[in-house]
């Protein structure tokens, strides 16, 4: 990416292992408290329009250190304005969301030349996604909504974090949901235990068994095990004949 775009600080989603929280660690605040309070960038717009007259052409992420449609966007329509500025310049566009309100700017999305729209997939399991991503919409309406972009768009499934025992044995899963949903490609991510997450992902892992929060410790710290993950991934890309990129 050239450019990100985050149309707000903070974010309401409030994902457990989130390391954007060290925006708050950096200022000196207690990072638990992200997920907590959303602050809008009512300066935005002005800003934008300001700023896209001099930047030169690069492709611009929405977002990377907040969800461009969480819940406030609905009333707000802040990232949606920002995109009708974007659209101006015909600005090449990554949008990465987790949720299905995504949808409600298919309008927009159509006016662009250079799109790809991303929706993030960490489990399909509506119990592990509420304890690690407690207000993010379920997994369900992730999926259905990647399916409804993917008839029109470049899409591509997020896929992470990944996370050693609690949501590894479902990786197969995912990537043959990511092929059936038409994507494009996937991206995949391990675990970034960084900016102050490891305090709020040890009290999700407390809704699980100790033997199984012993190996995810274990898995985390063994230099291979993201390795191995790798290697499944490759296996599962050409099984499905699907392009795999690594963050890892
Ligand atoms: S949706 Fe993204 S930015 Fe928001 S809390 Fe979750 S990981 Fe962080």
């Amino acid at each position: 990416m050239d450019y990100s775009i985050n149309p707000y600080f903070g974010c309401e989603h409030a994902c457990t292992y989130c390391y954007a929280r060290f925006l708050l660690k950096v200022r000196g605040e207690d990072p638990t408290r992200w997920g907590s309070f959303v602050h809008i960038k009512i300066n935005g717009v002005s800003v934008l329009k300001k700023e896209i007259c001099k930047a030169k052409r690069g492709k611009i992420l929405f977002s990377s250190v907040t969800d461009p449609y969480q819940p406030i966007e609905s009333k707000y329509k802040l990232t949606r304005k920002l995109l009708e500025i974007v659209l101006r310049r015909q600005f090449p566009v990554v949008i990465l969301t987790k949720s299905n309100l995504v949808l409600r700017d298919i309008d927009i999305f159509r006016k662009f030349n250079d799109i790809e729209i991303g929706l993030t997939v960490t489990t399909i399991s509506e119990r592990i996604s509420k304890i690690f991503e407690p207000h993010a919409p379920s997994p369900m309406m992730r999926i259905n909504a990647l399916s409804k972009l993917s008839k029109e768009f470049d899409t591509y499934l997020f896929l992470g974090p990944i996370m050693p025992v609690i949501s590894e044995s479902e990786i197969e899963e995912i990537v043959e949901t990511a092929y059936n949903s038409g994507v494009k490609r996937i991206i995949a991510d391990r675990l970034n235990m960084k900016g102050g997450n490891y305090l709020t992902i040890r009290e999700a892992l407390k809704n699980f068994p100790l033997d199984e929060v012993k190996n995810f410790w274990y898995s985390l710290w063994d230099p291979s095990y993201y390795r191995k993950v790798r290697v499944l991934l490759h296996n599962l890309s050409n099984r499905f004949g699907i392009p795999i990129d690594f963050c890892w």
